[in-house]
Formats: structure tokens, C-alpha cells, sequence
């Protein structure tokens, strides 16, 4: 394979789709001397099929807002891989939505979730759809004429949808009542990140943010350091921030940035339970201004406008927002403030030239696709109890994702250990992932 030459004709087949572009390419760079190593991949050309979703659904989604007003919106879902499992990956509502960002994710979540040792393929879907200021009346229509189109595609043993930005329990579960309400099948494995009392899991909501943190914990172990006392630095506004501040602060870390779209919140002392409460209230009511923060906490958190979390001392970050949040020069900045770890939350939330100066100067560094599994995998767990009708206790859900994250740590140390001893948890992350299904792709002929 020469990922020059593939990425040229990806190019000239899928022009202008950059975040699909940057992930394949990525993805590639760090397989390729392994890939090169089998000449059997070659010969069926896995790679070739690898990087083209099975399918792609697209539907238009209308529906009449507050005013009275018809609105109409695209739908997508991306089928990407099933060599290893029903399709399995959230849905993602925000404005900025296009098939080029639910491709790249979806081409993420196929290795991601091969990394969690669950059988689960990849997939993902969204709309370009805004809740930013809706009302719930209007998120619930919305929902609703989404699941019109989606439940076509969709099943517990087929695509397994969930959520992700814009997507959590309250939106989950208006689709799961259209749903069923469409289609008289009350299976409660069609949607994970259910309610706890119609087949959800203990810990879903808190997964990916607590699954990032105990990944953190064993990067941090296998270089010498703990948590304890850390200052770190995370953005967004969402589950995912939200968990991750929850369980940074319970591990002993402090918490003393945390920055969304309009700025960041500077909160010396470290956040306080209170406050990551307050995070989870502004999530369900569709704000999304830091900005609250400091007025709902004055003298305990400080606003500063059009900044990033990135611009404050730490020495931990923790970008959990969205893709390309972090740039090479936020880079530059955290390492010029102390910064000496980044574990990415978000997918693909770094930019390559923030990756590259991480990894050049000794900052310990691992991918979204291994530090955030802990969600899909939580959601893995959920579709195991919907499929054997029962529920497990909080403490054995949390073990298993314990295990889980150990896991994707101790095979990121397997195929991303350099000569020098140190562990590049890019390479290692892409190149367990990509090993997995390319074998399972290998066994299962040409289709
Ligand atoms: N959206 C999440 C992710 O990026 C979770 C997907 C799921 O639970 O299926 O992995």
C-alpha cells in the first residue's frame, strides 16, 4: 500500500470531504508498515474496501416548529463496516452536520469499536439539525420525524443507534417511543443510552467521560505520574465533559477550566460538585454558554470571553467538545504553560499539526478512538443486557468498563511500544483496531 496513492484517488472520488479525508489518512499513516507486512490484505485489497462506508442512507426530515412553521432538515446514516458486528454508533444533531463529518465518524467508530473487544461494527448518523435554543416540544417533534425515516434501517441485530453531541437520554428516548410506536416491536435493544427504567444501563450517561478517565489513569501509571492534585483542562458542554469532570475530580484531579463555544470558565480552586451539576442542567436545557457558569457561580469560576480551556495553565488537557478543536498552536500554548498530557475525548478532536508538535516534544498523548470508547463499549454492555432481559447492578457495569478501558490501554502498549520503550498510542490504537477487522474482513471472502 502506498497511502499517497490511495489518498490521491480518495481525493478525486470524495472531493472537499476534509474530516473524512484527515481521519483516513491518518488512520492509514499509522498502518501502513504493518499493512505492508501482509501481502494477503493487499491481495484483497482491505484497504481499498475499508476506507468506503457499506451504505449511506439519506432522508429529509421535516417537521413544524413553535411557530408554526414547517422546517426541513437532512438525515443521514452511514452503514460503515459490519465485519464484526451489527453497525453500532451514535447520532449526532448539530448544525454543522454533513455526510463528510458522519463519514469520518463513522469510519472512527469501526476501529473504536473493534478496539473494545465487543463484537459491534461501525456506524453513525445525525442531522444537521440545531437544538441549540429549541424547545422541548420541538426537540420531541423533531425526534420524532427522524425515527419516521431512520426505523427502516435500523434493529437490534442490524444498526444500533445511540447518541453523541446533541443526542442524550432525553432525545433517545423520544426516538425509541416513535419507534416502537411505528413499528410494534418493543425490543429494547434498538437505541442504547435508554432510561434506566425501559432497558437502559447503569452508567451510560457517565461512560465516556469515566472511561476516559480510567484510561487516563493507566497511560498515566505506565509513565511513573497519578492524577492527584493535577490541574486539567477540558472543554464542552455536553455528557461527555460532564462524566469526565465527575470522575476526574473523584480520582483526585482538579478541574480548573472548562471552556465552550463563547469562551472559558477559569475556576482556581478546582470545580466543585455543585457546579458539575449545573453542567448537566445547561445540557438539558440546550444552552451551551460557559458564560452561565460564572454567573450562577461568582468568585468560584471566572468567564473569559473567546478564550479556550487550552489557554489556561495546566497540566493535563482533556478536549471533549468536537472534532479539530485543539490546533497546533493551542498546542504551543499548553506546553508553553506546563501542560505535559493530552488525552483526546472527543473524536478527532486534535488537529494533525497538534498531534505531531505533542508527539515531537515528549507530551504524553493517546487518540479519541481509544480514550472514548468507554462509551460505545458501555453501550456494547447495554445491548447484552437487552438481550438477555435483565440488568446488571451499577458496580458490576462499572467493572466490566474498568476492564474494558485496561484492555484497549494494554493493546495500544501491544502494537504502539517504540524502540526507545516509549508507547505511541496513535500507531497502537490504530493499528490494534485496523488489525481486527481487516482479519475479519479476510475471513469472510469478497462481499
Ligand atoms: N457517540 C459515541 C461515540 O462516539 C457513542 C456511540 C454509541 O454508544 O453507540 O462513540
Amino acid at each position: 500500500m502506498e497511502v499517497v496513492k490511495i489518498m490521491k484517488t480518495l481525493e478525486q472520488k470524495h472531493p472537499g470531504e476534509a474530516e473524512y479525508l484527515q481521519a483516513v489518512q491518518e488512520v492509514l499513516e499509522s498502518i501502513e508498515e504493518v499493512y505492508n507486512q501482509h501481502p494477503e490484505y493487499e491481495k484483497a485489497k482491505i484497504i481499498e474496501r475499508m476506507v468506503e462506508p457499506e451504505r449511506i442512507f439519506t432522508f429529509r426530515v421535516t417537521w413544524i416548529d413553535d411557530k408554526g412553521e414547517v422546517q426541513t432538515n437532512l438525515g443521514y446514516r452511514v452503514q460503515f463496516n459490519s465485519a464484526i458486528g451489527p453497525y453500532k454508533g451514535g447520532l449526532r444533531f448539530h448544525k454543522a452536520v454533513t455526510p463528510s463529518m458522519l463519514k469520518f465518524l463513522g469510519f472512527e467508530q469501526t476501529f473504536k469499536n473493534a478496539l473494545t473487544t465487543l463484537p459491534m461494527g461501525g456506524g453513525k448518523g445525525g442531522s444537521d439539525f440545531d437544538p441549540v435554543g429549541k424547545s422541548d416540544a420541538e426537540i420531541m417533534r423533531f425526534c420524532q420525524a427522524f425515527m419516521l425515516e431512520l426505523r427502516h434501517n435500523i434493529g437490534p441485530d442490524q444498526d444500533i443507534p445511540a447518541g453523541d453531541v446533541g443526542v442524550g437520554g432525553r432525545e433517545i428516548g423520544y426516538m425509541n417511543g416513535m419507534y416502537q410506536k411505528l413499528t410494534r416491536q418493543y425490543h429494547t435493544g434498538v437505541l442504547t443510552g435508554k432510561g434506566l427504567t425501559w432497558g437502559g444501563s447503569f452508567f451510560r450517561p457517565e461512560a465516556t467521560g469515566y472511561g476516559a478517565l480510567y484510561f487516563t489513569e493507566h497511560l498515566l501509571k505506565k509513565a511513573g505520574k497519578d492524577i492527584k492534585g493535577k490541574k486539567i483542562a477540558l472543554s464542552g458542554f455536553g455528557n461527555v465533559a460532564w462524566g469526565a469532570a465527575k470522575k476526574a475530580t473523584e480520582l483526585g484531579g482538579k478541574v480548573v477550566a472548562i471552556s465552550g463555544p463563547d469562551g472559558v470558565c477559569e475556576i482556581p480552586e478546582g470545580i466543585t460538585p455543585e457546579m458539575i451539576d449545573y453542567m448537566l442542567e445547561m445540557r438539558s436545557s440546550n444552552r451551551n454558554k460557559v458564560e452561565d457558569m460564572a454567573t450562577k457561580f461568582p468568585g468560584k469560576a471566572k468567564f473569559i470571553a473567546g478564550k479556550k480551556a487550552w489557554s489556561i495553565p495546566v497540566d493535563i488537557a482533556l478536549p471533549c467538545a468536537f472534532q479539530n478543536e485543539l490546533s497546533e498552536d493551542d498546542a504551543k500554548e499548553l506546553k508553553a504553560n506546563g501542560c505535559w498530557c493530552c488525552c483526546e475525548v472527543s473524536n478527532m478532536g486534535c488537529q494533525p499539526g497538534a498531534i505531531h508538535f505533542f508527539q515531537k516534544n515528549g507530551i504524553l498523548f493517546a487518540p479519541g478512538k481509544a480514550v472514548n470508547a468507554g462509551g460505545v463499549a458501555t453501550s456494547g454492555l447495554e445491548m447484552t443486557q437487552n438481550a438477555a432481559h435483565l440488568n446488571w447492578a451499577p458496580a458490576e457495569v462499572d467493572a466490566k468498563l474498568h476492564w474494558i478501558m485496561e484492555s484497549i490501554h494494554e493493546q495500544c502498549v501491544k502494537f504502539g511500544t517504540q524502540k526507545d520503550g516509549s508507547v505511541d498510542y496513535v500507531k497502537g490504537a490504530n493499528i490494534a483496531g485496523f488489525m481486527k477487522v481487516a482479519q475479519a474482513m479476510l475471513e469472510q471472502g469478497v462481499i
